[in-house]
């Protein structure tokens, strides 16, 4: 038989006027850390006490020119069409490793599945990000930001997927990747 009742129970946090959560300076990090693992699995959320090493940039830039899947010339082994080496990044950047090959995809994804997107700064980075803002306090780690999307702690050069900047464009045609003359073998 399906289990049809709750089993689980749903963290609640204070709401601000922007419908965002709101840092109230109050914290409890092992609820906190139970957020931070979901933003890990969910968005990709790491930093150096959380989550997936590789996908960790030190620098907080996240930069297509950065990652393992960056192709010379501005393509990428897995997202179609062209990418921003010094602007793009998505939710599958890695650091560079010489231990680690990659596979050259027969069929790569589109950009929105990847969750691509530029930005018109010099990279991404919970630090660029519109959603952190500076804790009231910071927690056992060091981490002195705070997240409005999560409710927990972020380190300042962490990243996840949901990353937003003033002007960030997430959206590209079809028109835009067909001009390129995109053919998976350039990659
Ligand atoms: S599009 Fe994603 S996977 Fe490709 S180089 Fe950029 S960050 Fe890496
Ligand atoms: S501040 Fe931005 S990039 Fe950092 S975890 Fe929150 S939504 Fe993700």
């Amino acid at each position: 038989m399906p289990q049809t009742e709750d089993i689980r129970a749903v963290l609640l946090f204070p709401v601000g006027s922007d419908g965002l959560f709101r840092d109230t300076g109050s914290y409890d990090e092992v609820k906190e850390e139970h957020i931070r693992q979901t933003f890990f699995q969910m968005f990709q959320y790491t930093d150096p006490w959380c989550g997936n090493p590789r996908i960790y940039d030190p620098d907080g830039n996240y930069d297509c020119g950065e990652c393992n899947k960056f192709v010379e010339g501005g393509l990428c082994l897995a997202v179609e069409g062209p990418i921003s080496a010094e602007h793009g990044s998505c939710r599958h950047w890695e650091n560079k490793d010489a231990g680690d090959s990659e596979l050259k995809f027969a069929r790569k994804i589109t950009k929105d599945m990847a969750d691509y997107g530029e930005t018109p700064k010099a990279g991404f980075g919970c630090h660029r990000c519109e959603y952190h803002v500076n804790a009231k306090a910071e927690d056992s780690q060091g981490r002195a930001m705070f997240c409005k999307q999560g409710a927990f702690h972020v380190f300042s050069n962490a990243c996840c997927a949901l990353n937003d900047t003033p002007g960030m464009k997430t959206k590209f045609s079809e028109a835009t990747i067909k001009s390129h003359g995109y053919d998976w073998k350039e990659a």
